[in-house]
């Protein structure tokens, strides 16, 4: 889809305009110079820069159809450059999306908001003390965010703050992920760092003493400068893929390692796939007081599984979750995807009564997204989907599910290419979050990376600006130069923290 603008010139807008046209469209391209046989044609007319007024019209050019609407925006005469330059930006995207919805027939949700996480929109107006209502006049007036929408943030912003009361106070400790990039098979939809375990024992040793060596790193910076942690999460990959000693050696390493682990608020493992847990690897996990893992059906339809190249049974899943219960894991979270190829809402309603009968602590329900890497995005035409309502029928499903018993919703996230442009959220009976995930969302803190395809975030803790540094996805370009990676993530540390210690 070619959407030629007209009008205006500034580049910067490209992007937001393109992510607003992905929205509607698949693959959709949007330029500021004369286009061959373009499919719509916005035309741009600013009368005052200044007051933000003027007229869009947008023509559907195959069907010779003409839109209009009026630009409206408000200008903060104290504004920075770049202030200004998201003002304008809100109104001119505010006015493009009413035309593609009404030229499309297709209505935004999340309204002109794209990006991952909506709700720290919402936690920056209640940080700044805005009251309520008027926080919520302007996310529908000014993002055309749907009352709906704006009812599930305000919700989840109240979750958020009750679980973690200091939410934003707490810029000065860290929270770690610890990536281990190893599963035994890889999933169709996957575009994790996960390589397929078997014959890859060299591999596993030689990145699992980078990673020992890095937590000791990282450990020992933290203790010398007085740096608590809130929370641990082991993701991936999938942690529980390596043996139980080579576990029992990485928690070991932990508590020797990080500072004051005894008083770390939650340390999470993901032992998403069934086919890698067994009861010494709970045994282990029960030894070093972890407090909360992830066993992920996805589905408990055996054909979608074996679709997407998850090679294990929903047997098997059921079967783990009790062993791990009775072994006495007593807060465990399950993923389910909505949208996978083949299923729809009579599929749904079944993975929802078979969850039923399990009752995990949490519930996290993502849309199926085809993220481009991935084996299903390269031969979509392999897979069937559900249609986008049919996508928002399951999606509300969730939510009444839920609701009925017992589970609110406490983080939510959208991606790029989610079905039905929806959202995944995460869902927990009360007391039982995770604050990993809410620290990770919401970007109060530091968020320190180790391991292969390990993200860090360093938050700066007075002005909030973000830097981010990415450890190597693959394990053999981790295992060449996991000692370069430690001392750029320390350097990284000491300049985000520099200013604390001057304060000390
Ligand atoms: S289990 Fe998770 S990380 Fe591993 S291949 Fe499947 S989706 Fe990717």
């Amino acid at each position: 889809m070619h959407i030629q603008i007209r009008g205006i010139e500034d580049e910067r807008l490209i992007r937001p305009f393109t992510n607003i046209a992905n929205l509607f469209f698949e693959e959709s391209k949007v330029s500021f110079t004369a286009a061959e046989n373009p499919d719509f044609l916005a035309d741009f007319k600013i009368e005052s820069p200044v007051n933000l007024k003027g007229t869009v019209t947008l023509l559907h050019v195959e069907e010779d159809k003409s839109y209009h609407t009026s630009i409206e925006g408000t200008v903060d005469p104290g504004s920075t450059e770049k202030e200004l330059f998201k003002q304008l930006k809100d109104a001119l995207c505010k006015a493009y999306l009413t035309l593609l919805q009404e030229a499309t027939g297709m209505v935004q949700k999340w309204g002109i908001l794209t990006g991952i996480r909506p709700t720290k929109l919402l936690h920056k107006k209640t940080q700044a003390g805005i009251p309520q209502a008027e926080s919520h006049q302007d996310l529908l007036e000014n993002y055309l965010i749907s009352p709906e929408k704006i009812n599930l943030m305000q919700n989840i912003v109240e979750r958020q703050l009750s679980v973690v009361p200091d939410l934003y106070t707490l810029q000065n400790e860290v929270s770690i992920y610890i990536g281990i990039p190893f599963c035994p098979t890889k999933c169709a939809y996957c575009t994790f760092p996960a390589y397929a375990i078997n014959g890859r024992q060299g591999s596993v040793n030689s990145f699992l003493g980078g990673l020992h060596y890095e937590m000791r790193e990282i450990g020992k910076w933290l203790r010398e400068n007085n740096i608590r942690i809130t929370t641990v999460y082991y993701g991936g990959g999938t942690p529980t893929s390596i043996t139980a000693e080579e576990m029992d050696m990485l928690y070991e390493e932990m508590y020797e390692s990080f500072p004051d682990v005894d008083n770390i608020r939650e340390i999470t493992v993901e032992a998403g796939r069934p086919d890698t847990i067994t009861p010494e690897k709970l045994e282990v996990l029960k030894k070093w007081n972890i407090d909360r893992i992830s066993i992920n059906p996805q589905s408990y339809i055996q054909e979608t599984l074996k679709a997407i190249g998850r090679h294990h049974t929903v047997e098997e899943t059921i079967e783990k979750y009790k062993l791990a219960r009775e072994m006495g894991m007593n807060n465990i979270n399950m993923d389910l995807i909505i949208g996978l190829p083949g299923e729809g809402t009579k599929e749904f309603e079944y993975t929802l009564s078979e969850t039923e009968k399990l009752m995990p602590e949490s519930l996290t329900v993502h849309t199926l997204s085809f993220k481009r890497a991935s084996e299903m995005t390269r031969n979509k035409q392999k897979y069937q989907v559900a249609s986008r309502t049919e996508v928002e029928g399951m999606m509300g499903m969730a939510e009444e599910w839920t609701a009925e018993h017992g589970y609110t919703p406490y983080y939510l996230y959208r991606q790029k290419n989610i079905l039905g442009n929806l959202e995944n959220v995460g869902y927990s009976v009360p007391g039982q979050e995770s604050i990993y995930n809410i620290m990770i969302m919401e970007e109060m803190q530091t968020i320190i990376g180790i391991g292969c395809g390990a993200a860090s975030k360093f938050v700066h803790p007075h002005t909030g600006k973000i830097t981010q540094f990415a450890n190597p996805k693959d394990p053999k370009s981790y295992n060449d130069s996991f000692e370069s990676y430690t001392t750029q993530k320390i350097t990284l540390l000491e300049e985000t923290f520099s200013t604390n210690k001057t304060i000390r």
